[in-house]
């Protein structure tokens, strides 16, 4: 699919007007909000445009990410002025975007640049791309419309979205195109094995006996075909992990054979924030949908008021009318 060349053109015509531009992304940032936005604000800097980078609620990248250049460049949404122009990344709905909702809300432009399939499209612009393996993809693509040749940090961002919402290239969005872009990628400048190393190699051991609760924890029901774990506020505070290393619990989780669903609650200040992967077929996005939350078939989540008990078992019945 791609983005079509008039939506590239309208967006390079945005940027020509823009005085102050500001980039932000969903909130709990991956590796591909982190990525996308410093790489798109390297991009726009080699444009003359001092774009200015924000995550909801907090001014500096997770840890994991903080290896990426310009990662100390975030600023708090709270402290900015309204600019002319606000780039939404990786984000499906205003509410997603955190206390920088209000920034983007009150741009004379609001540029949207996703791969969410259930994106709101909440922008003047929008530029979705459902097929897209992640935002950091779209970007690369985006770069020779925008008449900007890639450098080595801007290559490093973009591929670190890349990998990560691939997972390393393992899942099902894993497509031609995300193979031809890392490759563009890596001849631009990119060094794999550095990158590998700083998001996968560098945990803490607080963080590795996190991932070891969760995986004793990990129940598998209707004969293996649906699995799930829970960590909550004690985990934390017991093996001193940081909540940031938690992240990527669920991957842990989905290693599991003959699971086809699989989720993970993590229980805090009486909300669970709930990930689901599917492996096989199944669409738990529409489940997440279903509990007021959101994101792609393979991949989704949402957020329940009160205690991983009082959810389960309406979780799990949902699960299983999807995988009927
Ligand atoms: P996560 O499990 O947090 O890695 O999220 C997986 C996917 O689900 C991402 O694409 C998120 O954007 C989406 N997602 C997670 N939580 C929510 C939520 N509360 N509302 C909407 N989408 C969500
Ligand atoms: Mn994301
Ligand atoms: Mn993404």
């Amino acid at each position: 699919m791609g983005v079509a060349p008039e939506d590239a053109d309208r967006l390079a015509g945005i940027l020509r007007d823009a005085g102050s531009v500001v980039v932000g992304a969903h909130v709990d940032p991956d590796g591909d909000a982190v990525g996308s936005t410093l790489g798109l604000c390297i991009a726009l800097q080699r444009l003359g445009i001092a774009a200015v980078p924000v995550l909801a609620g907090q001014d500096h990248a997770p840890e994991t990410y903080s290896f990426l250049p310009h990662s100390a460049d975030y600023r708090r949404a709270g402290e900015l002025e309204t600019p002319d122009v606000f780039i939404a990344l990786d984000t499906p709905s205003f509410a997603r975007l955190g206390d920088a909702e209000a920034l983007a809300r009150g741009a004379a432009e609001l540029v949207v640049i996703d791969h969410h399939p259930d994106n709101a499209r909440f922008g003047t612009l929008c530029l979705l791309d459902a097929k897209a393996s992640s935002v950091g993809a779209m970007l690369w693509e985006l770069l020779p419309s925008l008449s900007i040749t890639p450098t080595p940090e801007l290559a490093t961002c973009l591929y670190t979205a890349l990998v990560t919402d691939t997972g390393r290239f393992s899942y099902s969005n894993t497509s031609p195109a995300a193979f031809r872009i890392a490759a563009e990628m890596v001849a631009a400048g990119v060094d794999v094995a550095q990158v590998f190393s700083a998001v996968y190699e560098n945990r803490s051991a607080g963080a590795l006996a996190l991932i070891g609760r969760t995986l004793e924890r990990v129940t598998p029901v209707d004969d293996g075909r649906i699995a799930f774990s829970w960590i909550d506020d004690d985990d934390y505070a017991q093996t001193g992990a940081l909540k940031a290393e938690g992240e990527n619990l669920i991957d842990e989780v989905r290693t599991l054979g003959g699971a086809q669903v699989v989720f993970l609650m993590k229980h805090t200040d009486g909300q669970v924030r709930v990930s689901l992967r599917a492996k096989a077929g199944a669409d738990v996005g529409s489940v997440a949908r279903s509990f007021g939350g959101g994101g792609h078939t393979a991949a989704a989540g949402f957020t329940f008021e009160g205690s991983p008990d009082e959810l389960l078992d309406g979780l799990l019945q949902a699960l299983r009318e999807t995988l009927a």
